[in-house]
């Protein structure tokens, strides 16, 4: 799942006016008749319902509304750009990095002048000379801290990020008692450009919490209908999957939003490796599910006894514990139950004296295989219990 992004976003800039006049039978220059532009295209973020990823904008860098058309002769008005809808899933939040120089205006409410609004004015010798080019207002500037700007907290929100430039004036407007034929237009007024950040906060109702190849990604496959990425190496899934999870059956049948989290790290809370990324996902997980296991290489050592064996399960467990905690303490309050996973590995006496170890640490946990389905159906009724 894709769930960061970065994007430019640009709205079109306003047309140009017009610098045209009267043409009449007998009279060779009338008054002015030069058009106004359009006004550029807007950028709109909205959400929608049903989107659960930003993947539709991952590899993009950029997305431009269109420009608005020049105004022509006869007070004939350029045509409005179009504006940009961007479509993201309801969770997503925003934050702006860097902005061009109108919308840094336009943001701290500094667009006041006409001439900052439109784009300035230009001047022609002749009539039908073309409009002189300008310098674009594409050049972007960091903020010094990127700004959150929104979080779309239901369907059907709609942010306009990025305004269109207006149109520039044509020269119909700029005539007066001493300038009977102005040679004068304006320009059409800049679009917004800002550099976002779209990031999906994960919703969901449960998260696997657990080490590299503790079985999270064949939880998964195997409650909910998702498919991801299973590997017998310590690696990891890079990006968290969902899945869906039904819990009883008919009326009462109720939907779980599973979230596999990409394995954590040792550290993780300091930022080592990728494991922040996944401390921000487990952050919005109504509730936790541990996942510990034991490889095959540790079980199968005979110089480790059953009970250090036990101890080295309850170590991961607080190992973890420890990483959501250093991230933040509020981790530790969600609702949560524990597992050890691969008991198709393990001895019968090695699973007794694992949850005996477990219950003397006043801590329920319900030892399950994926392979052989054992303790699953416990594992499900735990979780109904929990969410
Ligand atoms: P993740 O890193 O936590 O997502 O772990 P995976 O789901 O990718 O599983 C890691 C490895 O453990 C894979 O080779 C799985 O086939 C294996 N595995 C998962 N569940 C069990 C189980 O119940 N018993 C055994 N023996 N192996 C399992
Ligand atoms: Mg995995």
């Amino acid at each position: 799942m894709i769930d960061l992004v970065k994007l430019t976003l640009a709205a079109g800039d306003g047309g140009d006016g017009k610098v045209s006049f009267r043409r009449e039978k007998f009279v060779t220059k009338g008054g002015p008749d030069g058009g106004d532009g359009g006004d550029g295209g807007s950028v709109i973020i909205r959400s929608k319902a049903g989107m659960t990823t930003l993947r539709d904008y991952a590899g993009l860098k950029r997305i431009e509304a269109t420009r608005g058309q020049n105004g022509d002769r006869r007070k004939k008005f350029g045509e409005k750009g179009e504006a940009k809808v961007i479509e993201v899933p309801i969770g997503t939040v925003v934050y702006l990095l860097a902005e061009n120089k109108v919308a840094a205006k336009r943001r701290n409410n500094s667009l006041i002048e006409d001439d900052a609004l439109y784009g300035g004015k230009y001047y022609l010798e002749e009539e039908n000379q073309g409009i002189p080019l300008r310098d674009p207002d594409n050049q972007l500037q960091y903020l010094e801290e990127k700004e959150e700007i929104i979080t779309f907290k239901e369907a059907d929100q709609e942010l306009l990020i990025c305004h269109g430039g207006r149109g520039g004036r044509g020269s119909v407007h700029f005539k007066s008692s001493v300038k009977t034929t102005p040679m004068e237009a304006g320009y059409g007024g800049f679009g917004d450009q800002k550099l976002v950040q779209l990031e999906l906060k994960l919703l969901a109702d449960l998260g696997l919490v657990g080490f590299p190849n503790a079985g999270k990604s064949t939880f998964l496959s195997k409650v909910t209908k998702a498919n991801p990425k299973i590997a017998n190496y310590p690696f990891t899934t890079i990006e968290p999957n969902l899945g869906i999870m039904y819990l009883g059956s008919g009326q009462s049948k109720e939907e779980l939003v599973v979230a596999d989290i990409p394995g954590l790290i040792e550290g993780a809370s300091k930022g080592k490796g990728l494991g922040l990324d996944f401390l921000r996902h487990i952050e919005n997980c109504k509730s936790l599910m541990f996942i510990l296991y034991l490889d095959e290489e540790t079980i199968f050592d005979e110089k480790i006894s059953d009970a250090k064996k036990a101890q080295m399960l309850w170590e991961q467990y607080e190992q973890l514990r420890k990483e959501l905690n250093d991230y933040d303490p509020k981790m530790l309050k969600k609702r949560s139950i524990v597992t050890i996973n691969k008991i198709d590995i393990y001895t019968p006496k090695q699973i007794d004296t694992f949850r005996s170890y477990f219950t003397k640490k006043d801590t329920d946990v319900i030892l399950f295989s994926m392979f052989t389905n054992e303790g699953l159906s416990e594992v499900t009724k735990a979780i109904a219990k929990t969410v």
